[in-house]
């Protein structure tokens, strides 16, 4: 039995454990990680990376297809295009692949020990890693749990054969023909409808009363629109049941009691995540828990002295960039810095087509929040550069305190709008006024320009509708 020390010690190479142990390493803190998998987690293997690389390949095969179809304004004609999708897999396993080599070499880079194998406590300082080569002891003054989440299973649609998970479509080699969503959250939004462009029949199942229950209707309507062009059906407030017994179809019933069988190739359940909290020893320690996550403060420390949490095991919004930001502080802390969770706002982004992007407060957040607002939004129909992309569905919205203009929160949608999430979130970060967005310069032609034209909306005088 081997036996190692140090004084942070990192369960999971996910966006929260990878960036943790990659800043406590260049701060010169002794550091070893642990993964059982690839270094980059969920994100970068079978979550953000790969899900985008197969929305941008489906989306550029839509648009040729459009095109063989005649449906192009621009003139462009093609002829009869194809897909093969076994190579975009293997074009989108190569930039994960070369990410995932980038992680390792970082960790590298910044002196930090990498131990491959499952981690598992012992009691609050020793953790035991199986490793290919026999058991590794390791002793840590600090451990982060950055274990990540996991899908969740539907008892009735256990995962297997045609029932997939999203990690079961990023690795689809064939375009199903028939494809059935069960859930039409995050996930099965953006899958959802990259499949559709991709050519399947795609048929949503989602149990609420309404798409991306996160997002107000004005932000979702324009993918709802985006949906039924595709030929998507979607059917709100319908229960799934089951697989019918010869196996064709997924089972469900509408909530107006009307029993549907949805023929179908692949069922992709996507229906949310769960905190990976089992596997690896919490029998062992003492940790409080906040519901089914970890429960932390605003330091990520747990219920244990010494024992840090990060990323989607310790909560909502289960985000790659909350993860890391996260991780960024606890080695900041361990290295003897003083911080706490200070940010203002986490960007949410749907990659959905067409995007949608909330910062902040929406309108109905901030009225329950008892705050009198002033509302400004502008039309990408109104937007040259948008009309130039042949993208003028959406809008972007600035939602601000009526007597000061502060600025509580912003939301858009539209084509490619998640690149203007980095502008929305430094305005609300920096705590900017209308007045902040309407007097920055934003360059002409550019889809940024409703951002300043909604602040300037608000305050009653927009130049350009
Ligand atoms: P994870 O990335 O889940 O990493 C946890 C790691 O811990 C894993 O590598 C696991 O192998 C390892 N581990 C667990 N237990 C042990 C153990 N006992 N020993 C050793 N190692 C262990 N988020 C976004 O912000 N934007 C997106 O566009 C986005 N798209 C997504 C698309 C899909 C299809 C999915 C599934 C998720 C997506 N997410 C997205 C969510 C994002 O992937 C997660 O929020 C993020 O990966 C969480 O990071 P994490 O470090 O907490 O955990
Ligand atoms: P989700 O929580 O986004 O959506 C799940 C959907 O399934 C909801 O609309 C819910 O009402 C529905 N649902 C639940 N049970 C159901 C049932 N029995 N039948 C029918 N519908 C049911 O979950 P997800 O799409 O699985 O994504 C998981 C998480 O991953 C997200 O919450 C998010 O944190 C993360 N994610 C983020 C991004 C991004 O940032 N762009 C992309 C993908 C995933």
């Amino acid at each position: 039995m081997k036996e190692i020390t140090c004084k942070l010690l990192v369960i999971g190479a996910g966006p929260g454990g990878y960036v943790c142990a990659i800043r406590a390493g260049q701060l010169g803190v002794d550091t070893a990680i642990v993964e059982m998998a690839k270094p980059g987690g969920t994100c970068l293997n079978i979550g953000c990376i790969p899900s985008k690389a197969i929305i941008h390949a489906a989306d550029d095969f839509a648009k040729t297809v459009a095109m063989a179809a005649g449906k192009n304004a621009m003139g462009i004609k093609a002829d009869n295009p194809t897909i093969d999708l076994a190579k975009t897999m293997a074009w989108k396993d190569g930039i994960t692949g070369r990410l995932t080599l980038g992680v390792a070499g970082l960790l590298k880079k910044a002196g930090v020990k990498i131990v491959v194998g499952r981690a598992k406590f012992r009691d609050g300082k020793t953790v035991a890693v199986e490793t290919e080569t026999g058991e590794q002891v390791i002793r840590a003054e600090n451990i982060v749990i950055a274990t990540g989440s996991a899908p969740v299973e539907l008892p009735m649609l256990p995962f297997g054969g045609k029932v997939v998970s999203s990690t079961g479509a990023l690795s689809l080699t064939e375009v199903p023909q028939r494809l059935a969503v069960v859930g039409a959250g995050y996930i099965g939004l953006e899958l959802g409808l990259a499949f559709a462009k991709l050519g399947s029949k795609v048929t949503i199942v989602e149990a609420l009363d309404r798409i991306l229950p996160l997002y107000d209707t004005q932000l979702t309507q324009p993918v709802a629109k985006r949906l039924a062009a595709l030929g998507v059906e979607v059917l709100l407030g319908t229960k799934v049941k089951g697989i019918s017994s010869n196996g064709e179809a997924l089972l469900a019933e509408t909530g107006s009691g009307e029993e549907r069988r949805i023929a179908a190739d692949k069922i992709l359940v996507t229906v949310g995540r769960k905190p990976v909290t089992e596997g690896w020893g919490r029998e062992e320690l003492e940790l409080d828990m906040d519901g089914r996550f970890l429960k932390v403060d605003e330091q990520c420390r747990t219920s244990m002295r010494g024992i840090y949490a990060v990323g989607d095991v310790t909560g909502e919004p289960m985000l790659a960039h909350r993860a890391m930001v996260q991780g960024e502080m606890v080695a900041e802390i361990v290295s003897g810095k003083r911080r706490s969770w200070d940010k203002r706002a986490i960007p949410a982004v749907c990659f959905t087509d067409p995007e949608i992007v909330s910062v902040g407060m929406s309108p109905d957040e901030a009225k329950a929040a008892g705050r009198e607002i002033k509302i400004g939004q502008f039309p990408f129909s109104a937007n040259g550069r948008a009309m130039t992309l042949s993208a003028e569905e959406g809008f972007v919205r600035v939602v601000a305190r009526a007597d000061n203009h502060l600025v509580l929160g912003i939301q858009g949608v539209g084509a490619g709008i998640s690149e203007l999430s980095a502008a929305f979130s430094l305005a609300i970060e920096m705590g900017a006024r209308l007045e902040d967005i309407a007097g920055t310069i934003h360059a002409h032609p550019t889809q940024s320009e409703a951002f300043a034209e909604a602040a300037l909306k608000a305050l009653g005088h927009a130049l350009h509708v």
